[in-house]
């Protein structure tokens, strides 16, 4: 269906916009939260990757630290058991130590972890070392591992908390067993140190960072050995720890990630408790430096996904500037379409619609009245006595006079399809589709009437006010029809009016194209 042309203004508007610069916003924010989405997912899985890579290093590590310690007290527990076994048949009477002194001193020299070798009789008194100059008022009676013995039947070794040799300062662990004679009573305790340095070497041994622990320690907490070396902390007790809480009651070995309260260090601490000593090692690597590669690639990947952001953002906001300013262009474009549109269709004296429109309208009307077999309506009007209007007043009152005129057709035109037309100098056109000729001349009576009413003064009338004559015309259309036959016979009812005395209202009959004269006042 056409769109009548006096309607053709609001066309664009009608057509809805697509929401382009919120969606280009949309774009970015959603382009931005996928990259982050992105960036926090490889991060993650590469920290859990790094933190699943130092697990099984720390637990490798333990389980080094494990064997070493197992070797490192094996090897002496083994030399012990041989002697208690000689001791047993043979005893330490006098006969007997010069050998033994040898034997001792001997198995310490083989022995790099050994201190020295010591045997206490019954009495917790000494009776010879593997050192040839010891002083002899030294008396173990009352030290926990000589009570352990003497206590208990067991010929395991045991070992006790590291104590520091009173000769030479160092620190040794002790390892010691009980001596019987061939009846299986008491005889005294063989005891062995253990020189702390050794295990302290071994530590050494492994690249570990400045907040990296490793520590030896007995199954009840005491603290053993320890890297970094802290002489205040041999003896003390780990018991309170976590992973003598919480770690060691429900697996022997494993890994946890664990915050220090002493220096509020994160630490990976690896875990293992010796099956044949009652022993406990464990190492550990502080967490900034297990991440310290996963931190500068987070920090890497996220300068490179901030600024990739930063460009998306920057080109967003160009591109919203640009579509606003395009957006812009285009309204004021509208606007000026509208201008000329209006310019080209209307009267620029009266704002009624010009020649050009009526004529593009009348083919619309016809077509759609032809279509819906509906008539279409014209009244013709020219204002009586004009030009002695514009002789007595005046050309600029003759505008004015004009503009009032159309004021009146354009408050008589109720329907929004009828259009008011300044056909050309003082004459007018209504063109009024879907109205019957009975309807045609209500509006033409209402229209002259109005004008009347104005009172506009026109001393060259005979009224003395100013009238306006009026043609009406009316049919259906069938579709080839012709505008000038529609306007030549709206004309000549006009033209009847004119001569019947103008101020009135007159019809063209559509069958035999008789004027029927109306009366001024229908
Ligand atoms: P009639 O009753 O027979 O129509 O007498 P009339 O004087 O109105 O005769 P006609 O219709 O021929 O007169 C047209 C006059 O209208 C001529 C001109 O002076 C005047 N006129 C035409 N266009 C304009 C206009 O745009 N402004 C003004 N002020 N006058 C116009
Ligand atoms: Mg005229
Ligand atoms: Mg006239």
């Amino acid at each position: 269906m056409p769109i009548p042309i006096h309607d053709l203004q609001q066309a664009p508007g009608a057509l809805k916009r697509l929401p382009l610069r919120k969606a280009a916003a949309l774009f970015v924010v959603a382009v931005s939260l996928c990259l982050f989405g992105l960036l926090y997912l490889q991060l993650e899985q590469s920290r859990r990757q790094d933190l699943a890579v130092a697990q099984m290093a720390s637990s490798n590590l333990t389980r080094a630290m494990a064997q070493q310690a197992e070797d490192t007290f094996l090897a002496a527990d083994l030399v012990m058991t041989s002697l208690v076994d000689w001791i047993q048949d043979d005893g330490y009477g006098a006969a007997q130590r010069p050998r033994l002194q040898r034997t001792f001193a001997r198995r310490v020299q083989q022995l790099s972890q050994l201190h020295g070798m010591f045997l206490f009789d019954q009495q917790g008194q000494w009776v010879l070392t593997s050192f040839n100059d010891l002083p002899h008022d030294i008396n173990v009676a009352d030290r926990e591992y000589f009570k352990f013995h003497q206590q208990n039947a067991s010929t395991v070794a045991h070992i006790g908390p590291a104590i520091r040799n009173r000769e030479d300062g160092e620190w040794i662990i002790p390892i010691s067993k009980r001596v019987n004679d061939r009846a299986g009573n008491f005889q005294g305790v063989l005891l062995a140190g253990i020189k702390m340095a050794y295990f302290d070497q071994f530590f050494k041994s492994f690249s570990l960072d400045d907040n990296g622990i490793m520590f030896l320690g007995l199954t009840d907490g005491t603290l053993l050995a320890r890297r970094p070396f802290d002489e205040s902390l041999i003896g003390t007790s780990l018991a309170q720890g976590e992973i003598y809480q919480k770690l060691l009651p429900n697996a022997a070995a494993g890994t946890a990630m664990i915050n220090s309260v002493v220096d509020g260090v994160t630490r990976l601490y690896g875990y293992r408790q010796l099956a044949s000593y009652p022993l406990v090692v464990s190492a550990a690597t502080s967490r900034d430096t297990i991440l310290k590669g996963w931190y500068e690639r987070a920090f890497q990947s996220s300068v490179i996904v901030a600024l990739v952001i930063l460009g998306i953002g920057l080109f967003g906001w160009v591109f919203i500037h640009q579509v606003r300013d395009g957006e812009r262009i285009e309204k004021n474009l509208r606007k000026a379409q509208r201008s000329l549109e209006q310019i080209a269709t209307h009267d620029s004296l009266t704002g009624l619609a010009n020649r050009r429109l009526f004529e593009r309208s009348l083919e619309i009307e016809f077509a759609r009245g032809a279509r819906q077999v509906s008539p279409v309506s014209l009244i013709m009007l020219d204002i009586d006595f004009f030009k002695r209007y514009n002789d007595a007043y005046g050309h600029v009152a003759g505008d004015h006079c004009l503009t009032q005129v159309a004021q009146v057709l354009k408050n008589c035109c109720q329907r929004k399809s009828d259009l008011a037309v300044r056909y050309g100098g003082e004459e007018f056109a209504v063109l009024l589709p879907d109205t019957d000729i009975n309807g045609a001349l209500a509006i033409a009576g209402q229209i002259r009437r109005s004008v009347i009413d104005k009172r506009i003064t026109h001393s060259g009338s005979p009224t003395e006010y100013l009238t306006v004559s009026l043609g009406c015309y009316s049919f259906i259309p069938n579709g080839n029809d012709s505008p000038e036959v529609f306007i030549q016979r709206a004309d000549a009812a006009l033209y009847q009016a004119k001569n019947a005395g103008r101020n009135r209202a007159a019809v063209l009959s559509p069958e035999d194209g008789l004027a029927e004269l109306m009366r001024s006042d229908r």
